[in-house]
């Protein structure tokens, strides 16, 4: 067991002014792992005004987008070196299987590279000239940053999400306060002492952890923060929105989903299963974008079913530092006891549970749960409606095109889905009427850097990755210009 007993503040390893701190435990043997500093409002305080300063005094903002690029692709190529370290980290404290650890941390580093090339596409794009009306006057565009971002993310995906919002928040000149979540804490200060390493100026990135109504609260509430970039539950997403609210900050939000993916009968049966499988017990299903209910055509019904509990058995749950685990525990207690209790709710609630929904036999400690399957549960209940964020998915069949659509648009969420058939013209047409920020074709989950990421309806607002999670953290402003000689002629004739 180690103790990081110190918070990320202006460059620095300083203690909490409260002295206070939490444990994290390894989901896989129920031990606690780390001991960590529980930041308070006292620090959140410091954190903000150091990027504060670093932002208004220090030339961070001002550097050109080639200048910050280059700490940027410091830091990626740091990530890859400790690669391996970085994804036993985040197994002992997620849960996850080892390769999905490594894969995770690549593209970590790959998301730092990728904002290092649009920052340097950044110079260019300044003084955009606007075309106006009025040929006494010129005008011009700039990108320039939005000032201060406090970050909050989930445990899902601990150090990506990180990468997520720093790299293009850094990318843009802004200075950041990211406050990582609870449950996941650890890869978040190793990206402090890379950042450090990286020599990135002091305040530009201050990593707090802490509990979210004991630190996250107070960083929303902050007046000298400009921007909230929030990912998690609805529940969060909501109390962000409504403490950027009282000073209008801007914020953008990636929140839950309960993702649909509609299968039609000319679809390859064992491609099918390969797909299902992996849209919801990657990542032992704590995906915001996991399909976890499937739709499937009344003529491959029973057929798919059969192969999918089939193979959803062969996948044997484990600790994720094993070789050959593709399915680890889930990430704490509460998020165990949490999907034990939709498990139970579905079952009273009349669906038929297909496959798994128990504690896998052998494996006494650990927050292990079997892949599960429900089937013949009505549109209404809590199964096929509510976000689960774990290792259980729900199937129903459908007779048509009309039926799967408006089915899997019937949803308060609408981040993503996916549509399979053989016929690509009604896959896009189907791809084309769902109700999501993310459709996938004949494929679940493959997730690219340089792709827009974002939800629908109560699934969030604004877009990550790619150029749109640039522009997230950028303000547009026009600078024009009276050039005539003439009076203007208003007042003074
Ligand atoms: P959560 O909302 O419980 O916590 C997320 C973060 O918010 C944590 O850092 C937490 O400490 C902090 N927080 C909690 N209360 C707060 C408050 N009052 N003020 C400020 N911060 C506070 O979510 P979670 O359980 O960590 O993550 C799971 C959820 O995240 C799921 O709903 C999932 O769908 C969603 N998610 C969405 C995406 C996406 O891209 N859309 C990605 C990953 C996860």
């Amino acid at each position: 067991m180690t103790s990081i007993h110190s918070l990320f503040i202006n460059g620095q390893w300083v203690a909490p002014v409260k002295g206070g701190s939490f444990a994290t435990v390894d989901p896989a043997s129920e031990t606690e792992i780390a001991r960590v500093a529980a930041a308070t409002e006292e620090d959140v305080n410091l954190a903000v005004a150091a990027a504060r300063r670093a932002f208004d005094d220090g030339e961070w903002p001002q550097l050109s987008g080639k200048a910050r690029a280059v700490y940027l692709r410091r830091i990626a190529a740091l990530i890859r070196d400790k690669q391996q370290r970085l994804a036993e980290l985040e197994v002992r404290d997620n849960g996850k299987p080892l390769p999905e650890a490594l894969w995770d941390i690549g593209d970590t580093a790959y998301c730092f590279d990728f904002y290092a090339g649009l920052a340097e596409k950044l110079d260019d794009q300044q003084e955009q000239a606007v075309a106006l009306s009025d040929d006494r006057f010129s005008s011009v565009a700039r990108k320039e940053p939005v000032g201060v971002c406090g970050a909050i993310i989930p445990w899902n995906f601990p150090m990506l999400m990180a990468a997520w919002k720093v790299a293009p928040a850094l990318a843009a000149g802004c200075t950041v306060v990211l406050k990582p979540s609870e449950v996941t804490p650890l890869t978040a200060l190793q990206l402090a002492e890379i950042a450090q390493e990286a020599e990135l100026p002091p305040g530009v990135l201050n990593i707090i952890t802490g509990l979210g109504a004991e630190a996250g609260s107070p960083l929303t509430a902050h007046p000298d923060v400009d921007k909230l970039a929030f990912t998690g539950s609805v529940p969060t997403g909501r109390k962000i929105m409504q403490a950027a609210a009282a000073d209008i900050k801007n914020v953008s939000l990636e929140l839950g989903g309960k993702s649909a993916f509609i299968v039609f009968d000319d679809s390859d049966i064992e491609k099918a299963v390969e797909w299902i499988l992996f849209g919801i017990f990657w990542n032992k299903g704590e995906v915001c974008s996991a399909t976890s209910r499937v739709l499937v055509q009344r003529n491959l019904y029973d057929a798919l079913l059969a192969r999918l509990a089939e193979e959803a058995e062969r996948i044997t749950p484990g600790n994720g530092m094993e070789a050959g685990v593709l399915l680890g525990p889930l990430v704490n207690a509460a998020q165990y006891e949490k999907v034990k209790q939709a498990i139970a709710r579905g079952a009273e609630q009349g669906a038929t549970l297909l496959s798994g929904g128990k504690r896998p036999p052998g494996l006494e400690k650990g927050y292990f749960l079997q892949p599960t399957i429900f089937t013949e549960m009505s549109e209404e209940s809590d199964l096929w409606r509510e976000e689960i964020f774990g290792p259980v998915v729900c199937v129903r069949p459908f007779e048509d095109e009309a039926e799967a659509v408006a089915s899997a648009n019937r949803s308060r969420f609408g981040l993503a889905a996916a549509v399979m058939s053989a016929d690509l013209a009604r896959a896009e047409r189907v791809a084309r009427k769902l109700r999501a920020g993310i459709v996938w074709v004949n494929c679940s989950q493959p997730t690219f850097t340089e792709a827009p990421w974002g939800g629908y309806k109560q699934s969030g607002i604004g877009r990550e990755l790619g150029e749109w999670g640039l522009n997230n953290y950028l303000e547009t402003k026009q600078i024009t210009r009276y050039d005539s000689d003439e009076p203007w002629g208003w007042y003074l004739n």
